[in-house]
Protein backbone atom coordinates (compact mmCIF):
# COMPACT_ATOMS: atom_id res chain seq x y z
CA UNK A 1 0.00 0.00 0.00
CA UNK A 2 2.70 2.58 1.06
CA UNK A 3 4.02 1.76 -2.89
CA UNK A 4 0.28 3.06 -4.36
CA UNK A 5 0.38 5.78 -2.18
CA UNK A 6 3.86 7.30 -3.72
CA UNK A 7 2.34 6.48 -7.25
CA UNK A 8 2.49 9.86 -9.14
CA UNK A 9 -0.60 11.43 -10.36
CA UNK A 10 -2.54 14.49 -10.92
CA UNK A 11 -5.53 12.49 -9.41
CA UNK A 12 -3.21 11.63 -5.96
CA UNK A 13 -6.22 12.42 -3.91
CA UNK A 14 -8.84 10.61 -5.30
CA UNK A 15 -6.64 7.93 -6.12
CA UNK A 16 -5.31 7.22 -2.53
CA UNK A 17 -9.11 7.52 -1.09
CA UNK A 18 -9.75 4.29 -3.77
CA UNK A 19 -6.48 2.61 -2.86
CA UNK A 20 -7.40 2.83 0.69
CA UNK A 21 -10.54 1.80 -0.05
CA UNK A 22 -10.10 -1.58 -1.72
CA UNK A 23 -9.13 -4.49 -0.81
CA UNK A 24 -5.04 -4.69 -1.17
CA UNK A 25 -5.60 -8.33 -1.90
CA UNK A 26 -5.97 -7.25 -5.68
CA UNK A 27 -2.26 -6.42 -5.60
CA UNK A 28 -1.11 -9.46 -3.89
CA UNK A 29 0.97 -10.64 -0.64
CA UNK A 30 3.51 -8.32 0.60
CA UNK A 31 6.46 -9.87 -1.62
CA UNK A 32 4.23 -9.71 -4.71
CA UNK A 33 3.93 -5.52 -4.21
CA UNK A 34 6.97 -5.24 -4.33
CA UNK A 35 7.49 -6.15 -7.77
CA UNK A 36 3.93 -4.12 -9.18
CA UNK A 37 4.64 -1.32 -6.82
CA UNK A 38 3.25 1.12 -9.89
CA UNK A 39 -0.32 1.55 -11.36
CA UNK A 40 0.50 -0.51 -14.62
CA UNK A 41 -0.04 0.52 -17.87
CA UNK A 42 -2.78 -1.61 -19.53
CA UNK A 43 -1.83 -2.48 -23.56
CA UNK A 44 -4.92 -4.36 -24.49
CA UNK A 45 -4.49 -5.93 -28.22
CA UNK A 46 -7.80 -7.30 -29.64
CA UNK A 47 -8.43 -8.89 -32.88
CA UNK A 48 -11.78 -9.49 -34.46
CA UNK A 49 -12.85 -13.37 -35.03
CA UNK A 50 -9.69 -14.92 -34.09
CA UNK A 51 -10.11 -18.63 -33.18
CA UNK A 52 -7.61 -20.08 -30.49
CA UNK A 53 -7.51 -23.12 -33.07
CA UNK A 54 -5.44 -20.79 -34.49
CA UNK A 55 -2.59 -20.07 -32.02
CA UNK A 56 0.36 -21.86 -31.27
CA UNK A 57 0.35 -21.50 -27.40
CA UNK A 58 -3.03 -22.80 -27.66
CA UNK A 59 -1.60 -26.26 -29.22
CA UNK A 60 -2.64 -24.78 -33.20
CA UNK A 61 -2.21 -27.39 -35.76
CA UNK A 62 -2.64 -24.63 -38.34
CA UNK A 63 -0.08 -21.92 -37.84
CA UNK A 64 2.71 -20.25 -35.87
CA UNK A 65 1.54 -17.11 -33.90
CA UNK A 66 5.10 -16.25 -32.02
CA UNK A 67 4.53 -13.36 -30.43
CA UNK A 68 0.83 -14.26 -28.95
CA UNK A 69 3.34 -17.05 -27.86
CA UNK A 70 5.67 -14.39 -26.20
CA UNK A 71 2.88 -13.36 -24.25
CA UNK A 72 1.99 -16.93 -23.00
CA UNK A 73 5.15 -17.68 -22.30
CA UNK A 74 5.80 -14.97 -20.11
CA UNK A 75 2.35 -15.02 -18.31
CA UNK A 76 -1.01 -16.56 -18.05
CA UNK A 77 -2.83 -18.72 -21.17
CA UNK A 78 -6.67 -18.58 -20.14
CA UNK A 79 -8.07 -21.86 -21.53
CA UNK A 80 -11.80 -21.30 -20.98
CA UNK A 81 -12.77 -17.57 -21.56
CA UNK A 82 -16.35 -17.60 -22.75
CA UNK A 83 -17.90 -14.54 -24.20
CA UNK A 84 -21.29 -13.78 -23.25
CA UNK A 85 -23.05 -13.57 -26.58
CA UNK A 86 -20.65 -14.17 -29.41
CA UNK A 87 -20.74 -11.74 -31.85
CA UNK A 88 -18.95 -8.67 -32.49
CA UNK A 89 -20.58 -5.70 -31.37
CA UNK A 90 -22.65 -7.34 -28.20
CA UNK A 91 -18.81 -8.34 -27.59
CA UNK A 92 -17.41 -4.51 -27.26
CA UNK A 93 -19.77 -3.67 -25.97
CA UNK A 94 -19.26 -6.35 -22.54
CA UNK A 95 -16.13 -5.63 -22.54
CA UNK A 96 -16.10 -1.71 -22.17
CA UNK A 97 -19.15 -2.00 -19.73
CA UNK A 98 -18.41 -5.23 -17.86
CA UNK A 99 -22.00 -6.25 -18.63
CA UNK A 100 -24.28 -8.61 -20.74
CA UNK A 101 -25.83 -7.13 -23.50
CA UNK A 102 -29.40 -7.08 -21.62
CA UNK A 103 -28.11 -4.45 -19.24
CA UNK A 104 -25.50 -2.52 -21.74
CA UNK A 105 -28.09 -2.40 -24.38
CA UNK A 106 -26.13 -3.72 -27.21
CA UNK A 107 -27.80 -7.38 -28.27
CA UNK A 108 -26.97 -7.55 -31.82
CA UNK A 109 -24.67 -5.71 -34.44
CA UNK A 110 -26.25 -2.80 -35.70
CA UNK A 111 -27.64 -2.09 -32.51
CA UNK A 112 -26.14 1.68 -31.29
CA UNK A 113 -23.99 1.69 -27.56
CA UNK A 114 -25.47 4.22 -25.44
CA UNK A 115 -21.46 6.06 -25.07
CA UNK A 116 -23.16 7.69 -21.52
CA UNK A 117 -22.96 4.62 -19.64
CA UNK A 118 -20.22 3.61 -17.12
CA UNK A 119 -17.14 2.26 -18.78
CA UNK A 120 -13.58 0.81 -17.67
CA UNK A 121 -12.27 3.57 -20.10
CA UNK A 122 -14.31 6.62 -18.43
CA UNK A 123 -13.07 5.48 -14.92
CA UNK A 124 -9.63 4.93 -15.65
CA UNK A 125 -9.72 8.30 -16.87
CA UNK A 126 -11.13 9.68 -13.52
CA UNK A 127 -8.11 8.52 -12.17
CA UNK A 128 -5.07 9.86 -14.51
CA UNK A 129 -4.98 7.42 -17.31
CA UNK A 130 -4.55 8.35 -20.82
CA UNK A 131 -6.38 6.79 -22.97
CA UNK A 132 -6.62 6.02 -26.68
CA UNK A 133 -8.37 3.89 -28.89
CA UNK A 134 -6.99 2.87 -32.56
CA UNK A 135 -9.04 0.62 -34.95
CA UNK A 136 -11.90 -1.66 -34.76
CA UNK A 137 -15.24 0.20 -32.82
CA UNK A 138 -18.43 -1.51 -34.72
CA UNK A 139 -20.95 0.66 -32.07
CA UNK A 140 -22.30 2.71 -33.77
CA UNK A 141 -21.93 5.45 -31.50
CA UNK A 142 -19.00 8.04 -31.03
CA UNK A 143 -16.18 6.54 -29.23
CA UNK A 144 -16.23 7.87 -25.49
CA UNK A 145 -13.81 7.80 -22.29
CA UNK A 146 -10.33 8.12 -25.03
CA UNK A 147 -8.51 10.83 -24.62
CA UNK A 148 -7.39 9.63 -28.72
CA UNK A 149 -9.26 7.97 -31.26
CA UNK A 150 -9.27 6.75 -34.70
CA UNK A 151 -11.80 3.94 -35.84
CA UNK A 152 -13.18 2.27 -38.65
CA UNK A 153 -16.18 2.40 -39.53
CA UNK A 154 -18.74 -0.35 -39.13
CA UNK A 155 -16.41 -3.73 -40.05
CA UNK A 156 -13.74 -1.18 -42.05
CA UNK A 157 -11.86 -2.31 -45.08
CA UNK A 158 -8.96 -4.15 -45.05
CA UNK A 159 -6.90 -1.68 -48.12
CA UNK A 160 -6.69 2.02 -47.55
CA UNK A 161 -9.58 2.07 -45.00
CA UNK A 162 -11.55 4.88 -44.18
CA UNK A 163 -11.18 6.33 -40.35
CA UNK A 164 -13.31 8.37 -38.18
CA UNK A 165 -11.81 10.66 -36.12
CA UNK A 166 -13.01 13.37 -33.47
CA UNK A 167 -14.90 16.08 -35.58
CA UNK A 168 -14.45 14.12 -39.14
CA UNK A 169 -12.53 11.05 -41.68
CA UNK A 170 -9.75 10.09 -43.03
CA UNK A 171 -8.45 7.45 -45.40
CA UNK A 172 -5.07 6.19 -45.18
CA UNK A 173 -3.70 4.27 -48.24
CA UNK A 174 -1.93 0.97 -46.97
CA UNK A 175 -3.26 -2.50 -45.15
CA UNK A 176 -5.19 -2.00 -42.22
CA UNK A 177 -3.75 -4.32 -39.88
CA UNK A 178 -0.24 -2.35 -40.66
CA UNK A 179 -2.02 1.15 -39.93
CA UNK A 180 -3.34 0.17 -37.43
CA UNK A 181 -0.15 -0.74 -35.91
CA UNK A 182 1.60 2.33 -37.32
CA UNK A 183 -0.57 4.98 -35.27
CA UNK A 184 -0.92 2.54 -32.01
CA UNK A 185 2.86 3.23 -31.52
CA UNK A 186 3.23 7.06 -33.19
CA UNK A 187 0.71 7.80 -30.14
CA UNK A 188 3.02 5.69 -27.90
CA UNK A 189 5.83 7.67 -28.94
CA UNK A 190 4.67 10.89 -29.83
CA UNK A 191 1.44 12.04 -28.51
CA UNK A 192 1.17 10.38 -25.02
CA UNK A 193 2.08 12.21 -21.40
CA UNK A 194 5.13 9.87 -20.75
CA UNK A 195 4.21 11.22 -16.79
CA UNK A 196 0.69 9.06 -16.95
CA UNK A 197 0.02 5.87 -16.91
CA UNK A 198 -1.64 4.61 -20.32
CA UNK A 199 -4.58 2.88 -21.70
CA UNK A 200 -4.40 1.83 -25.33
CA UNK A 201 -6.76 -0.33 -27.19
CA UNK A 202 -5.23 -1.33 -30.23
CA UNK A 203 -8.60 -3.25 -32.20
CA UNK A 204 -7.77 -4.80 -35.55
CA UNK A 205 -10.41 -5.49 -37.85
CA UNK A 206 -8.47 -9.19 -39.00
CA UNK A 207 -9.15 -11.29 -39.20
CA UNK A 208 -12.67 -10.98 -40.02
CA UNK A 209 -14.43 -11.80 -42.70
CA UNK A 210 -13.85 -11.53 -46.11
CA UNK A 211 -10.36 -12.21 -44.77
CA UNK A 212 -8.08 -9.73 -46.98
CA UNK A 213 -4.16 -11.02 -46.27
CA UNK A 214 -1.94 -7.81 -46.99
CA UNK A 215 0.30 -7.42 -49.54
CA UNK A 216 3.53 -8.77 -47.07
CA UNK A 217 1.16 -12.52 -46.09
CA UNK A 218 0.00 -12.99 -49.88
CA UNK A 219 2.11 -15.94 -50.94
CA UNK A 220 2.05 -17.93 -47.58
CA UNK A 221 0.74 -20.81 -46.92
CA UNK A 222 1.00 -20.83 -50.70
CA UNK A 223 1.54 -24.89 -50.74
CA UNK A 224 0.85 -26.29 -47.34
CA UNK A 225 -2.25 -28.93 -46.81
CA UNK A 226 -4.11 -27.87 -43.76
CA UNK A 227 -5.11 -30.83 -41.54
CA UNK A 228 -9.10 -31.09 -41.52
CA UNK A 229 -10.98 -30.67 -38.44
CA UNK A 230 -13.03 -34.14 -37.40
CA UNK A 231 -16.23 -32.52 -38.41
CA UNK A 232 -16.08 -30.71 -41.43
CA UNK A 233 -18.61 -33.04 -42.56
CA UNK A 234 -21.20 -32.42 -39.66
CA UNK A 235 -24.90 -33.56 -40.43
CA UNK A 236 -26.17 -31.85 -37.74
CA UNK A 237 -28.40 -34.49 -36.43
CA UNK A 238 -28.85 -35.75 -33.09
CA UNK A 239 -29.11 -31.98 -31.74
CA UNK A 240 -31.55 -29.13 -31.96
CA UNK A 241 -33.12 -29.16 -35.12
CA UNK A 242 -32.42 -25.50 -35.74
CA UNK A 243 -29.04 -26.28 -36.76
CA UNK A 244 -29.96 -27.21 -40.08
CA UNK A 245 -30.97 -23.85 -40.76
CA UNK A 246 -27.76 -22.38 -40.48
CA UNK A 247 -26.21 -20.68 -43.46
CA UNK A 248 -22.75 -20.49 -42.49
CA UNK A 249 -20.94 -23.41 -44.20
CA UNK A 250 -18.14 -23.64 -46.14
CA UNK A 251 -19.54 -26.07 -48.35
CA UNK A 252 -22.62 -24.09 -49.06
CA UNK A 253 -22.75 -20.58 -47.66
CA UNK A 254 -19.30 -19.42 -48.46
CA UNK A 255 -19.08 -16.79 -51.87
CA UNK A 256 -16.46 -18.23 -54.14
CA UNK A 257 -15.35 -14.44 -55.19
CA UNK A 258 -15.46 -12.44 -52.03
CA UNK A 259 -14.56 -14.96 -49.33
CA UNK A 260 -12.62 -17.53 -51.34
CA UNK A 261 -10.44 -15.36 -53.80
CA UNK A 262 -11.72 -17.38 -56.53
CA UNK A 263 -12.29 -14.60 -59.36
CA UNK A 264 -11.51 -15.15 -62.93
CA UNK A 265 -9.38 -12.83 -64.46
CA UNK A 266 -11.96 -11.40 -66.86
CA UNK A 267 -14.51 -11.12 -64.54
CA UNK A 268 -16.54 -7.89 -64.96
CA UNK A 269 -18.90 -8.44 -62.71
CA UNK A 270 -20.26 -5.43 -59.70
CA UNK A 271 -18.99 -8.19 -57.16
CA UNK A 272 -15.72 -7.82 -58.41
CA UNK A 273 -15.70 -4.42 -58.99
CA UNK A 274 -16.61 -3.87 -55.38
CA UNK A 275 -14.11 -6.16 -54.07
CA UNK A 276 -10.91 -4.62 -55.95
CA UNK A 277 -12.25 -1.03 -56.02
CA UNK A 278 -10.48 0.05 -53.49
CA UNK A 279 -7.09 -0.85 -54.14
CA UNK A 280 -4.27 1.20 -56.22
CA UNK A 281 -2.93 -0.29 -59.25
CA UNK A 282 0.20 -1.99 -57.82
CA UNK A 283 -1.99 -3.83 -54.71
CA UNK A 284 -4.78 -5.22 -57.34
CA UNK A 285 -1.21 -6.21 -59.15
CA UNK A 286 0.11 -7.89 -56.53
CA UNK A 287 -2.84 -9.72 -55.26
CA UNK A 288 -3.41 -11.18 -59.11
CA UNK A 289 0.64 -12.17 -59.27
CA UNK A 290 -0.44 -13.95 -56.27
CA UNK A 291 -3.86 -15.85 -56.62
CA UNK A 292 -4.15 -16.36 -60.32
CA UNK A 293 -2.44 -19.34 -61.26
CA UNK A 294 -4.18 -20.89 -57.95
CA UNK A 295 -7.51 -19.46 -59.32
CA UNK A 296 -6.32 -21.31 -62.87
CA UNK A 297 -5.61 -24.66 -61.63
CA UNK A 298 -8.64 -24.44 -59.38
CA UNK A 299 -11.35 -23.22 -62.55
CA UNK A 300 -9.54 -26.28 -64.64
CA UNK A 301 -10.31 -28.92 -62.21
CA UNK A 302 -13.94 -28.52 -61.81
CA UNK A 303 -14.36 -29.88 -58.32
CA UNK A 304 -17.83 -30.90 -56.65
CA UNK A 305 -18.98 -32.36 -53.33
CA UNK A 306 -16.90 -33.08 -50.35
CA UNK A 307 -13.80 -32.62 -52.88
CA UNK A 308 -14.87 -29.55 -53.34
CA UNK A 309 -15.45 -28.49 -49.72
CA UNK A 310 -12.41 -29.46 -48.81
CA UNK A 311 -10.76 -27.04 -51.29
CA UNK A 312 -13.18 -24.38 -49.87
CA UNK A 313 -11.52 -25.20 -46.44
CA UNK A 314 -8.11 -25.04 -47.60
CA UNK A 315 -8.91 -21.53 -49.29
CA UNK A 316 -10.42 -20.29 -46.57
CA UNK A 317 -7.44 -20.89 -44.25
CA UNK A 318 -5.21 -19.91 -46.16
CA UNK A 319 -6.37 -16.22 -45.90
CA UNK A 320 -7.73 -16.26 -42.49
CA UNK A 321 -4.38 -17.44 -41.12
CA UNK A 322 -2.22 -14.91 -43.38
CA UNK A 323 -4.76 -12.16 -41.55
CA UNK A 324 -3.44 -13.58 -38.58
CA UNK A 325 0.28 -13.36 -39.88
CA UNK A 326 0.10 -10.04 -39.85
CA UNK A 327 -1.77 -9.85 -36.34
CA UNK A 328 1.13 -11.47 -34.61
CA UNK A 329 4.17 -9.27 -36.57
CA UNK A 330 2.04 -6.24 -35.18
CA UNK A 331 1.97 -7.54 -31.92
CA UNK A 332 5.84 -7.99 -32.02
CA UNK A 333 6.06 -4.66 -32.95
CA UNK A 334 3.99 -3.49 -30.26
CA UNK A 335 5.85 -5.34 -27.56
CA UNK A 336 9.33 -4.52 -29.17
CA UNK A 337 8.55 -1.01 -28.90
CA UNK A 338 7.86 -1.75 -24.52
CA UNK A 339 10.90 -3.39 -24.58
CA UNK A 340 12.78 -0.72 -25.92
CA UNK A 341 11.33 2.18 -24.32
CA UNK A 342 11.57 0.08 -20.52
CA UNK A 343 7.96 0.13 -20.62
CA UNK A 344 7.43 -4.12 -20.69
CA UNK A 345 7.49 -4.67 -17.12
CA UNK A 346 4.97 -2.10 -15.73
CA UNK A 347 2.88 -2.93 -18.36
CA UNK A 348 -0.19 -5.21 -18.56
CA UNK A 349 -0.34 -6.82 -21.85
CA UNK A 350 -3.55 -8.40 -22.82
CA UNK A 351 -4.17 -10.51 -26.09
CA UNK A 352 -8.05 -11.41 -26.61
CA UNK A 353 -10.75 -11.50 -29.79
CA UNK A 354 -14.60 -10.79 -29.47
CA UNK A 355 -15.49 -14.26 -29.82
CA UNK A 356 -13.95 -17.00 -31.26
CA UNK A 357 -14.41 -18.66 -34.82
CA UNK A 358 -15.27 -22.05 -36.70
CA UNK A 359 -12.37 -23.00 -38.41
CA UNK A 360 -14.57 -25.71 -40.32
CA UNK A 361 -15.88 -27.26 -37.38
CA UNK A 362 -19.43 -28.42 -38.38
CA UNK A 363 -18.93 -27.67 -41.53
CA UNK A 364 -19.06 -23.82 -40.83
CA UNK A 365 -17.39 -20.49 -41.01
CA UNK A 366 -18.54 -17.69 -38.31
CA UNK A 367 -19.46 -17.56 -34.85
CA UNK A 368 -22.88 -17.45 -33.05
CA UNK A 369 -23.23 -20.53 -31.34
CA UNK A 370 -22.82 -21.97 -28.09
CA UNK A 371 -20.30 -24.86 -29.10
CA UNK A 372 -16.79 -24.31 -27.89
CA UNK A 373 -15.09 -22.68 -30.99
CA UNK A 374 -16.98 -19.75 -30.77
CA UNK A 375 -17.50 -19.41 -26.97
CA UNK A 376 -14.44 -19.79 -26.12
CA UNK A 377 -12.16 -17.03 -26.98
CA UNK A 378 -8.59 -16.56 -26.49
CA UNK A 379 -7.26 -14.81 -23.36
CA UNK A 380 -3.41 -14.45 -22.62
CA UNK A 381 -2.41 -12.03 -20.06
CA UNK A 382 1.14 -10.86 -19.50
CA UNK A 383 1.92 -8.60 -16.49
CA UNK A 384 5.44 -8.80 -14.86
CA UNK A 385 5.65 -9.10 -11.11
CA UNK A 386 1.79 -10.23 -10.72
CA UNK A 387 1.61 -13.42 -12.92
CA UNK A 388 4.06 -15.77 -13.39
CA UNK A 389 5.51 -17.10 -16.44
CA UNK A 390 4.43 -19.90 -18.18
CA UNK A 391 1.13 -20.90 -17.22
CA UNK A 392 -2.42 -21.51 -17.90
CA UNK A 393 -5.88 -21.93 -16.32
CA UNK A 394 -8.92 -23.90 -16.98
CA UNK A 395 -11.43 -21.66 -14.44
CA UNK A 396 -14.21 -20.05 -16.22
CA UNK A 397 -13.28 -16.74 -17.01
CA UNK A 398 -15.00 -14.17 -19.56
CA UNK A 399 -15.06 -11.24 -21.22
CA UNK A 400 -17.10 -9.53 -18.62
CA UNK A 401 -14.19 -9.53 -16.42
CA UNK A 402 -11.67 -7.60 -18.32
CA UNK A 403 -13.47 -4.29 -17.30
CA UNK A 404 -13.24 -5.16 -13.22
CA UNK A 405 -9.15 -6.68 -13.79
CA UNK A 406 -8.29 -3.40 -15.40
CA UNK A 407 -10.17 -1.33 -12.64
CA UNK A 408 -8.20 -3.30 -10.02
CA UNK A 409 -5.20 -3.48 -12.23
CA UNK A 410 -5.03 0.66 -11.55
CA UNK A 411 -6.82 0.52 -7.83
CA UNK A 412 -10.27 1.54 -8.82
CA UNK A 413 -12.68 -0.59 -7.20
CA UNK A 414 -14.89 -1.77 -9.72
CA UNK A 415 -18.91 -0.45 -9.57
CA UNK A 416 -20.92 -3.05 -8.18
CA UNK A 417 -23.43 -2.62 -11.28
CA UNK A 418 -20.30 -4.35 -13.42
CA UNK A 419 -20.82 -8.44 -13.18
CA UNK A 420 -17.88 -9.87 -14.04
CA UNK A 421 -15.02 -10.11 -11.59
CA UNK A 422 -11.48 -9.53 -11.24
CA UNK A 423 -9.01 -12.01 -12.46
CA UNK A 424 -6.51 -11.08 -10.47
CA UNK A 425 -6.41 -14.46 -8.07
CA UNK A 426 -6.30 -16.36 -11.13
CA UNK A 427 -3.77 -13.83 -12.32
CA UNK A 428 -1.20 -14.35 -8.93
CA UNK A 429 -1.24 -18.03 -9.90
CA UNK A 430 -3.76 -18.82 -6.82
CA UNK A 431 -6.24 -21.75 -6.61
CA UNK A 432 -9.70 -20.13 -7.63
CA UNK A 433 -11.45 -18.36 -4.76
CA UNK A 434 -14.28 -20.11 -3.15
CA UNK A 435 -16.84 -18.25 -4.63
CA UNK A 436 -15.34 -18.32 -8.40
CA UNK A 437 -18.15 -19.52 -11.12
CA UNK A 438 -19.06 -22.94 -11.74
CA UNK A 439 -21.47 -21.85 -14.43
CA UNK A 440 -21.73 -19.18 -16.85
CA UNK A 441 -24.57 -17.85 -18.40
CA UNK A 442 -25.02 -17.62 -22.47
CA UNK A 443 -27.50 -15.34 -24.80
CA UNK A 444 -26.95 -15.19 -28.18
CA UNK A 445 -29.81 -12.62 -29.91
CA UNK A 446 -29.61 -12.16 -33.36
CA UNK A 447 -31.55 -13.63 -36.16
CA UNK A 448 -30.80 -13.01 -39.52
CA UNK A 449 -27.38 -12.97 -40.64
CA UNK A 450 -26.46 -16.76 -41.14
CA UNK A 451 -29.40 -17.70 -39.38
CA UNK A 452 -28.90 -18.61 -36.55
CA UNK A 453 -31.35 -19.16 -33.66
CA UNK A 454 -31.86 -17.20 -30.63
CA UNK A 455 -30.47 -19.33 -27.93
CA UNK A 456 -29.31 -18.85 -24.36
CA UNK A 457 -27.46 -21.24 -21.86
CA UNK A 458 -25.82 -22.78 -19.32
CA UNK A 459 -22.22 -24.02 -19.38
CA UNK A 460 -19.96 -25.71 -17.04
CA UNK A 461 -16.61 -27.55 -16.87
CA UNK A 462 -18.21 -30.66 -18.32
CA UNK A 463 -21.81 -29.57 -19.94
CA UNK A 464 -23.97 -27.28 -21.86
CA UNK A 465 -27.26 -26.80 -21.60
CA UNK A 466 -28.65 -24.97 -24.58
CA UNK A 467 -32.04 -23.53 -24.77
CA UNK A 468 -33.18 -22.26 -28.17
CA UNK A 469 -35.65 -19.90 -28.05
CA UNK A 470 -36.57 -18.12 -31.23
CA UNK A 471 -36.10 -18.65 -35.02
CA UNK A 472 -36.68 -17.09 -38.11
CA UNK A 473 -40.00 -18.69 -40.17
CA UNK A 474 -40.09 -18.92 -43.87
CA UNK A 475 -41.47 -15.10 -44.28
CA UNK A 476 -38.35 -14.68 -42.42
CA UNK A 477 -40.74 -13.42 -39.46
CA UNK A 478 -39.63 -14.16 -35.72
CA UNK A 479 -41.28 -17.47 -34.55
CA UNK A 480 -40.73 -18.37 -30.79
CA UNK A 481 -39.35 -21.95 -30.44
CA UNK A 482 -38.39 -23.93 -27.42
CA UNK A 483 -35.92 -26.32 -28.02
CA UNK A 484 -33.12 -28.00 -26.22
CA UNK A 485 -29.63 -29.38 -26.56
CA UNK A 486 -27.64 -31.02 -23.70
CA UNK A 487 -23.85 -31.04 -24.58
CA UNK A 488 -21.39 -33.39 -22.55
CA UNK A 489 -18.13 -32.01 -23.19
CA UNK A 490 -16.60 -35.21 -21.47
CA UNK A 491 -18.32 -37.94 -23.51
CA UNK A 492 -18.50 -36.40 -26.80
CA UNK A 493 -15.85 -33.31 -27.34
CA UNK A 494 -16.91 -32.83 -30.81
CA UNK A 495 -20.42 -31.51 -29.86
CA UNK A 496 -21.95 -34.03 -32.02
CA UNK A 497 -24.69 -35.42 -29.79
CA UNK A 498 -27.50 -34.33 -27.44
CA UNK A 499 -27.94 -35.69 -24.16
CA UNK A 500 -31.11 -34.16 -23.40
CA UNK A 501 -33.71 -36.58 -23.21
CA UNK A 502 -30.74 -39.45 -22.37
CA UNK A 503 -31.95 -41.24 -18.48
CA UNK A 504 -28.62 -41.22 -18.19
CA UNK A 505 -28.44 -37.27 -18.36
CA UNK A 506 -31.65 -36.83 -16.27
CA UNK A 507 -30.49 -35.83 -12.68
CA UNK A 508 -27.50 -33.63 -14.28
CA UNK A 509 -30.01 -32.07 -17.07
CA UNK A 510 -32.56 -31.12 -13.89
CA UNK A 511 -29.69 -29.39 -11.88
CA UNK A 512 -28.40 -27.45 -15.28
CA UNK A 513 -32.23 -26.63 -15.64
CA UNK A 514 -32.09 -25.38 -11.97
CA UNK A 515 -28.99 -23.51 -12.65
CA UNK A 516 -30.13 -21.71 -16.02
CA UNK A 517 -33.11 -20.14 -13.94
CA UNK A 518 -30.82 -19.03 -10.59
CA UNK A 519 -28.67 -17.42 -13.41
CA UNK A 520 -31.00 -15.65 -14.94
CA UNK A 521 -32.30 -14.14 -11.58
CA UNK A 522 -29.20 -13.05 -10.89
CA UNK A 523 -27.75 -11.28 -13.81
CA UNK A 524 -31.14 -9.66 -14.06
CA UNK A 525 -31.75 -11.42 -17.55
CA UNK A 526 -34.58 -10.51 -19.39
CA1 LIG B 1 -16.17 -10.64 -34.33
Amino acid sequence: MIRLLNTPSRCGAFFVLVALLFDSSLFGDEGQQSHAPKRPNILFLFTDDHAYQAISCYGSVLNQTPNIDRLAAAGMRFDRCLVTNSICGPSRAVILSGKYSHLNGFRQNGDRFDGSQVTFPKLLQEVGYQTALFGKWHLESEPTGFDQWMVLPDQGQYYNPKFLVPGGETTIEGYCTEIITERSLQWLERERDQEKPFLLMVQHKAPHREWMPGPKQLNLYRDVTFPEPETLFDDYANRASVLKENQMEIARHMRPGEDLKLWRPDDQSKAAENFFRRMTPSQRHAWNDAYSPDNARYFARQLEGREQTRYFYQRYLQDYLRCIAAVDESIGELLNYLDKRGLAENTLVVYSSDQGFYLGEHGWYDKRWAFEQSLRTPLVVRWPGVVPPGRSNSELVSNLDFAPTFLSAAGVAPPVEMQGKPLQPLLRGEPAPADWRQSFYYRYYELGTHNVAAHEAVVTADHKLIHYTARLNNERKREAINEWDLIDLRLDPNELRSFYTAPSHAEIRTRLEQELQRLRVELKAD
